[in-house]
């Protein structure tokens, strides 16, 4: 229990919170607050904006050159930036209590860096100091420098916790978690936080408060979250009962647009617009770090080459998953591809798909130049085909039209395609079961595609790798890979080329991770659809479960959403299971895994442990998936 000596207005007394490296940026050098005549909680609460350290230096010279020595003793011995709270007691100095200090994203680099340089830390325990899920907020866009430049803050408070936030003024918490969880970008003000707020600031863009130091509440937790946070603007005349306050002059109601720089601290009226963050200075070299420590590469989930090239800039060593069905819904290509579910004959169905053919094949040769040799996995079609059709009358109309059909015919047609459980319906390989002529097109389209971009680079690896998805019998992949294996033989023939490429698979169906060693003898590579291993694992529907999970966590049966963390216990012991049967058999097959839990610091380190050559996951959450996975390989060497 901490213990606050009551300070009097004739005693020289006074209590502070102090850091030895700038929580918010990392800079080196003494950091904090100071009141005097005040108790501890006065500091933390943010109920008086204190006073900065350094002023403690003329009230309390003595205690003030002890006080710096012994930050000094503190860090030498823990060999990392220090949180101290201590109280000053007719002029003496009291210790109360340290901690390795919280630190914003941005100072965990630089404080890794400067300590690694400073020689008291090596590189990979650098690596270890840095919290992969915390990156996320670095990747977070930044407001663009020319905007920037050209606005005029309205106001100032301190920079609590950086990045840059745009959206429109809530008052409440509660405000805050019903329109964020709408979708909607909203800016937090409130005089203070406090804990009951929670939910409104994850929820919040921003957080801009009226009151409050560095170390308040609302700077603290939004430091902890990656939440741009402007605190102390004690400019703001706030009236909360009325939902509005008022700063330079104007009137901000619900509903107003503001931007505040939780890295400057200034405050902005209307939007200004962000751009992308990069990795570059004391986040490069960690990265670099990270890049010479791991051994698990990390691949990218990517459908697009906008996608593609932003995740290579992120350091993505391949797409380990293009999701091609995503390329079916773009405007120039739909009504083909609802002319290819309309057809009542195979020859229909090729006539519509050789439409499809060119853009596909366009599409691929894109995201191989994005790639620049570096591996792709294209993953054939597979959701079901209900998700394609018309919804609204006007376009069922236009279907009907183009296909000499009635109105009525196409709703008949599309409440066929109507299935009682469609994520366990006629989709993945089933669909190249029943039509191979999709499946043959998408062949077609890959090999085209990488021929044309190696006779462009022929210094390019280019091995294209064509995923078969939602097999859990060795005869579907067999069957499906006959018809592709011909169709690409035959294109290769065709153009005379030089081209390798590979089948391989999706493990997603308890089955296929159950019959690995019969599957591998078919696959060139199996890729964990964690997504649908872990939605047919338990018996979730991946897409329904967030209406009870709540009630699972209330009831402490889990911890975790296991579609976020990988269920190591059961899903991973599936894994595990498919690598162990599939490897002595094939020992070529390579492994990597696709679904969302490939950017899961806890899940990328259970991959490392099971032998996986590479996680793929989104291009923002690249980097964490590159340190995570770093991580794992300096703990497990130990
Ligand atoms: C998966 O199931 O994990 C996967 C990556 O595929 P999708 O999410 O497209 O079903
Ligand atoms: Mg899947």
């Amino acid at each position: 229990m901490r213990t606050y000596i009551a300070a009097t207005t004739i005693s020289p007394s006074g209590t502070g919170v102090a850091f030895t490296r700038d929580p918010a940026t990392g800079d080196k050098g003494l950091f904090g607050e100071f009141l005097t005549n005040a108790q501890g909680e006065d500091v933390v609460a943010g109920v008086r904006t204190p006073m900065h350290i350094s002023e403690m230096e003329q009230k309390f010279p003595e205690a003030f050159a002890q006080f710096v020595e012994v930050c000094k003793t503190l860090e030498d011995h823990y060999r990392d930036m220090q949180d101290m709270e201590f109280t000053v007691e007719h002029g003496k100095l009291y210790m109360l209590q340290t901690r390795n200090g919280k630190r914003t994203a941005q100072a965990a680099l630089k404080i890794a860096c400067d300590l690694v340089d400073e020689g008291m830390r090596t590189e990979e325990e650098a690596v270890l100091m840095i919290d992969p899920r915390n990156l996320d907020t670095l990747l977070h866009p930044q407001f663009d420098a020319k905007e920037l430049k050209a606005a005029t803050p309205v106001g100032k408070g301190l920079g609590a916790s950086p990045g840059a936030a745009c959206g429109k003024v809530v008052f409440t918490a509660e405000d805050a978690k019903a329109q964020g969880g709408a979708g909607e970008k909203v800016v937090l003000v409130r005089l203070e936080t406090s804990p009951e707020d929670i939910e409104g600031m994850k929820a919040a863009q921003g957080i801009l408060t009226v009151r409050g130091g560095m170390t308040s509440h609302a700077a603290v937790v939004a430091r902890g979250m990656g939440t741009c946070c402007v605190s102390g603007c004690s400019d703001i005349a706030m009236d909360e009962e009325n939902k509005q306050f008022t700063l330079a002059g104007k009137t901000y109601h619900e509903g107003d647009y503001i931007s505040i720089d939780g890295s400057t601290g200034n405050i902005y009226d209307g939007i200004i617009p962000t751009v992308d963050a990069t990795i570059a200075g004391e986040f490069g070299r960690v990265m670099d770090w990270a890049d010479k420590y791991r051994t698990l590469k990390v691949r990218t989930n990517a459908d697009t080459p906008a996608d593609a090239k932003k995740a290579r800039e992120l350091g993505a060593e391949g797409i380990g998953l293009c999701r091609t069905e995503h390329m079916f819904f773009e405007a120039d290509r739909i009504a083909a591809f609802r002319e290819m579910i309309c057809a009542d004959t195979v020859e229909e169905r090729e006539a519509a798909l050789d439409k499809i053919l060119p853009y596909q094949q366009g599409d691929f040769e894109k995201l191989y130049e994005a790639l620049e040799g570096n591996p792709v996995t294209i993953r054939f079609l597979d959701p079901p085909l209900h998700e394609f059709v018309p919804t609204e009358e006007a376009d069922i109309e236009a279907l009907a039209k183009a296909q000499g059909k009635s109105v009525e015919d196409i709703k008949a047609l599309i409440a066929s395609l109507h299935e009682f459980n469609p994520m366990m319906g006629h989709r993945g390989c089933r669909l190249a079961v029943t039509y191979p002529e999709i499946a043959k097109m998408q062949t077609k389209a890959v090999i085209r595609a990488a021929i044309n971009v190696k006779k462009a680079h022929p210094d390019w690896t280019l091995v294209p790798e064509i995923m078969i998805p939602l097999v859990g019998d060795i005869k579907e992949l067999k069957y499906v890979k006959k018809f592709v294996v011909e169709t690409a033989d035959a294109e290769i023939a065709a153009a005379g080329a030089d081209l390798k490429y590979e089948v391989g698979t999706m493990i997603e169906i308890p089955r296929a991770a159950l019959t690995a060693d019969e599957i591998a003898t078919e696959a060139d590579f199996f890729c964990f659809g964690t997504n649908d291993l872990t939605q047919m694992t338990f018996g979730f529907s991946r897409d329904d479960a967030g209406k009870f999970l709540d009630a699972y966590y209330d009831a402490k049966i889990f911890e975790n959403d296991p579609f976020a963390k990988l269920d190591q216990t059961g899903v991973g012991k599936l894994m595990d299971m498919a690598i162990k049967l599939g490897k002595p058999v094939n020992p070529a097959l390579h492994i990597g895994i696709c679904g969302e839990h490939g950017g899961d610091p806890t899940s990328v380190e259970f991959c490392h442990k099971i032998g996986l050559d590479y996680v793929s996951c989104s291009p923002f959450r690249v980097p964490i998936a590159r340190l995570a996975a770093a991580q794992a390989a300096i703990s497990c060497k130990g």
